[in-house]
C-alpha cells in the first residue's frame, strides 16, 4: 500500500514522524529537567504568598542545636473579618508542611510571635530532613480564607550556616538565609548533606576550668586546675571515640604563668576560643572546695537560665549513677535534682553598676535573668545576654557578645575537694565522671 504513495508525499510523512519524534524526545527532556521542575515548584510556592505583605522578623538565633524567630505581621484590617488561627510553618518544595511551635499574640491586626520561651528549646536543626524550605506565616480568617506571608529580614542579622553534630561520621550543613525572587522576600532554610565538616567547626567543647597560674580550689597537694585537666583530656578521648569532634580549651601545654583568671577576654583567652570553635555543647568543668553549710560533697551542674533542663538534669542523674557519688545538697540556686541555676540577683546587679560607675564605663545591661556564671554567659551570645564588650577597659573583648549564634554550655562541679570522700573518688575514679558525661552528651545527641 505505502508504494502506492507518490514519492514526494513519502518524503514530506518521513520529514513529519521525524519531526514528531524530535518534538516528543524535548518533551520528555523538558518533563524530566530537574531545574524546571524546581523552578515549577518554587513557582507554586511563589502564587500561594500573598505579596502585599511581609512579616517582620526582628530577632532570629541559634543557641546550640535550635533555631529560634520572633516577628510581627501588621494585617490590613477587613471590617467583619477576624484572625482565626495563625501558624509559623516550614513548607517544602513537595508542598508538606511542619508547623514550628511559636506563641503568638495579636492584638487589633498585629500579630507578634516567637518560637519559643526556652532558649534551647524552639526549631530542632538536628533532626530537620535534607529538603528546601521556606518559612512561612499561615493565618486563617473568619471567613476560612487561608494567608501564606513570607519573611523579611528587619533585624542587624545576617545569613546562617549550621554544621549538624557528627553522626555515623556524617553531618548536614543547613543554610539559612533571606532571599529575593521578583518582588517577594522570603526565609530560606536549605538542608543538605556537607561533604565535610569545615576545620573551625566541632561538635562539643571541653573547657578544663583554670589553668596557668589559677590553680582553683586546692586540697592538700591536689589543685581543681589539674584535676579537672586529667578528666577533660579523658572526655576528649571518649567522645572522640564515640564519633564527636572535640575542641577542648586547654590542654596542659599552655604556659604556667598565664594569667587564666583575667585573660579570659583576650583574643586567644578561653572564651573567645571557645566561641570560634562553633560548637553546640559545651561543657565547663571543675571542682568546689568545701561545703561550708554541708559538710558533704556532691556534683552541681550549672545550666543557663530560661532553658530546658533535661539535658543538665542527665547529666547530673549519670554521674550519680556511674560514679558512685551523690547530688550536691546545697541548696542555693537550685532547681532540680543536681540541677542549678545562678542568676544575677538584685544585689549582684548593684554591685556591678557601682563598679561600673566607679570605674567610668558604661554598666552592662544585666537582669535577674542574665546567668552569673562567665562561661555559661559569654559563649551563649544574645541568648544568655553575653556582655563584655569592651567597656570595661581591665578586660578585653568578647568579640562574640552581640552573636545570633550561641554555645548551649554548661558548668559542671564535679564534686568537693575538701570532703575526703569526693577527693578520693575523684581522684581514682574520675574516668567513671567522664564515662557518665559521655553517655549523657550520646544520648543528647541522638
Ligand atoms: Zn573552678
Amino acid at each position: 500500500m505505502i508504494n502506492k504513495i507518490p514519492k514526494h508525499l513519502k518524503i514530506v510523512i518521513i520529514f513529519f514522524s521525524f519531526l514528531m519524534c524530535i518534538l516528543i524526545i524535548v518533551k520528555i527532556k523538558n518533563d524530566t529537567n530537574p531545574q524546571k521542575i524546581l523552578e515549577e515548584k518554587k513557582e507554586q510556592i511563589y502564587n500561594l504568598i500573598d505579596k502585599t505583605i511581609f512579616v517582620d522578623v526582628s530577632k532570629y538565633t541559634i543557641y546550640g542545636t535550635h533555631f529560634n524567630i520572633e516577628g510581627t505581621l501588621d494585617i490590613v484590617k477587613i471590617s467583619g473579618i477576624k484572625i482565626n488561627n495563625v501558624d509559623l510553618c516550614l513548607r517544602d518544595l513537595e508542598g508538606k508542611e511542619y508547623s514550628i511551635k511559636s506563641n503568638f499574640n495579636i492584638q487589633d491586626n498585629l500579630v507578634s510571635f516567637s518560637t519559643t520561651e526556652k532558649i534551647n528549646e524552639g526549631l530542632d536543626l538536628e533532626n530537620l530532613p535534607i529538603n528546601n524550605y521556606y518559612v512561612l506565616l499561615k493565618v486563617t480568617f473568619s471567613n476560612s480564607d487561608v494567608k501564606y506571608y513570607s519573611l523579611k529580614n528587619s533585624s542587624e542579622y545576617k545569613d546562617l550556616t549550621y554544621y549538624t553534630i557528627t553522626k555515623n561520621q556524617t553531618n548536614n550543613k543547613i543554610d539559612i538565609s533571606f532571599k529575593q525572587s521578583k518582588n517577594l522576600q522570603y526565609m530560606n532554610l536549605v538542608v543538605e548533606k556537607a561533604v565535610s565538616l569545615p576545620d573551625n567547626v566541632y561538635d562539643i567543647a571541653i573547657d578544663p576550668g583554670h589553668g596557668g597560674k589559677d590553680k582553683g580550689a586546692k586540697s592538700g597537694d591536689y589543685t581543681e586546675a589539674e584535676l579537672v585537666l586529667k578528666c577533660g583530656l579523658d572526655l576528649k578521648t571518649k567522645l572522640e571515640n564515640l564519633g564527636f569532634k572535640v575542641f577542648i580549651s586547654r590542654d596542659g601545654t599552655e604556659n604556667q604563668s598565664e594569667d587564666t583568671a583575667n585573660n579570659m577576654y583576650n583574643e586567644n583567652g578561653r572564651v573567645n576560643i571557645l566561641n570560634n570553635s562553633h560548637a553546640k555543647i559545651l561543657l565547663s568543668l571543675h571542682l568546689n572546695e568545701y561545703n561550708y553549710s554541708k559538710k558533704t560533697g556532691g556534683v552541681e551542674v550549672y545550666a543557663p537560665c530560661n532553658c530546658n533542663l533535661d539535658f543538665a538534669s542527665k547529666i547530673a542523674e549519670n554521674i550519680v549513677n556511674t560514679a558512685n557519688t551523690h547530688y550536691s545538697e546545697l541548696k542555693t540556686f537550685k532547681v532540680q535534682e543536681g540541677v542549678y541555676v545562678r542568676n544575677f540577683n538584685n544585689a549582684d546587679i548593684l554591685a556591678f553598676t557601682s563598679r561600673a560607675q566607679k570605674n567610668g564605663y558604661e554598666p552592662y545591661n544585666i537582669t535577674t535573668s542574665t546567668p552569673y556564671l562567665y562561661i555559661i554567659r559569654e559563649t551563649g551570645g544574645i541568648s544568655t545576654g553575653a556582655f563584655v564588650d569592651g567597656r570595661n577597659t581591665s578586660y578585653g573583648k568578647n568579640t562574640n557578645y552581640n552573636s545570633n549564634v550561641g554555645i548551649e554550655s554548661y558548668q559542671i562541679e564535679l564534686g568537693y575537694m575538701k570532703i575526703e570522700e569526693d577527693l578520693n573518688n575523684i581522684v581514682n575514679n574520675y574516668d567513671k565522671y567522664m564515662e557518665a558525661i559521655a553517655n549523657a552528651v550520646l544520648q543528647f545527641a541522638n
